[in-house]
Parts: C-alpha cells; sequence; structure tokens
C-alpha cells in the first residue's frame, strides 16, 4: 500500500473513533495536508475557526503566515506535510488538554510512521512537548535535536508557533530566522541518506 493509501485508511479509522474526545457536533476532522513523499513534517497545536471549517491545518492568518515563512525557504506548501497533535478544533480555541493530547497522539504516532518524515519541526510548545518534554521554548527555538523515534533517526527543530509571532514582533523576527536554517539542516540529512545510500553497494 503506498502512503497516500494508508494515510486515507488511517483517516477512516479516525473518522469512525467515537472515542476521539474533542469530537463534538460541529468539530470537523482537521486530519493532515500534504506530500505523503515528504522528508520534513510540521506538527502544529490544533484546528482553529478555519481550519474546522476547511477540514484543513493552517489555513488562517497563522497558516499565511506558515505559507510564507515556508515560502522564504522555497519549499512550497505541498510539499511538505503538515499535521496537527489534536486533530479536532478544541473547544473556544482553549490550549489542548494533557488527555486530549495523549487520547490523539496514537493517531500522530501513525502519521508520523507512515510518512517516516527525516525532519520534524515543531510548531508551538504543546507540539514540542511530545518530542521534548520539559523543554522550554526560549532556549531550544530554531536549534536541532537529533533523537530516535520509535526506533528511527530523526531531527527534531522546536519553533515558535506562527500565532505567537502575528502577536509579538520579537517572536516574529525569531520564527524568520529560524526558517532560515531549515534548508541546511535538511541538506544534511540529504548527504547522510547519500553515504548509507553509497555503502549499501
Ligand atoms: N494553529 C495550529 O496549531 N494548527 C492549525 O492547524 C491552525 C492554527
Amino acid at each position: 500500500m503506498s502512503k497516500k493509501e494508508q494515510l486515507d485508511e488511517l483517516k477512516k479509522k479516525m473518522e469512525e473513533d467515537v472515542n476521539l474526545p474533542l469530537k463534538k457536533p460541529d468539530t470537523n476532522l482537521v486530519f493532515g495536508v500534504g506530500n505523503p513523499e515528504t522528508k520534513i513534517l510540521f506538527c502544529g497545536e490544533g484546528p482553529g475557526y478555519w481550519e474546522n471549517l476547511k477540514r484543513e491545518p493552517f489555513v488562517g492568518n497563522a497558516g499565511k503566515l506558515l505559507d510564507s515563512l515556508l515560502l522564504s525557504i522555497k519549499l512550497p506548501r505541498p510539499e511538505v506535510y503538515i499535521t496537527n497533535v489534536v486533530h479536532h478544533r478544541p473547544p473556544e480555541n482553549r490550549d489542548p488538554e494533557p488527555s486530549e493530547i495523549l487520547a490523539y497522539g496514537k493517531y500522530l504516532d501513525e502519521i508520523i510512521r507512515i510518512i517516516s518524515p527525516k525532519v520534524i519541526v515543531t510548531l508551538g510548545r504543546f507540539s514540542m512537548g511530545k518530542f521534548l518534554p520539559g523543554a522550554k521554548i526560549s532556549g531550544v527555538h530554531g536549534k536541532k535535536f537529533d533523537l530516535i523515534w520509535n526506533g528511527k533517526n530523526i531531527i527534531v527543530v522546536p519553533m515558535y508557533h506562527p500565532a505567537a509571532a502575528l502577536r509579538r514582533g520579537e517572536v516574529m523576527q525569531q520564527i524568520k530566522n529560524d526558517f532560515l536554517k531549515l534548508p541546511s539542516y535538511l541538506k544534511e540529512i540529504e548527504s547522510k541518506i547519500e553515504v548509507e545510500q553509497t555503502q549499501l553497494f
């Protein structure tokens, strides 16, 4: 089965899961969007008003900023994969609770397993907390962390949430600078993959 087919199957399973805590009559599943074959996955917090309406992550103001940050490094949105730690909109856009993050976590883990990205960029503290528990965003943003995640080597790059950048000028400058570091992280990964492939022959 292709990655796309596996994701479609997982999405269907999620749609049928009646135990998801934020699933309500007025919330739609906002699963994820992008290229299942990508090496880079972006993970935000949870859908807001527009995301719930359009069933797609990051399509409101924070999403517009994310699109322009991606363009600043010549990485068009359709080339990456974008998802969230919770896949239904929390009421009044409140923060997701730990039990909710846990409940959606098994699906996020599956999304990551299927896509198998080399780099995960976390957007905001809830997403960062999944991979780097206890880290403080002000101290780690833009840095890369080599992790073994479910048996695979990945790089996690924590970033501020784009919505925080829209609220505070200094965060905007930091997120812009942090995005400019991504191409060199990706290049490093590409050359590592090349070396591994050469060693196979
Ligand atoms: N903020 C998020 O964290 N995710 C979205 O999909 C939209 C806004």
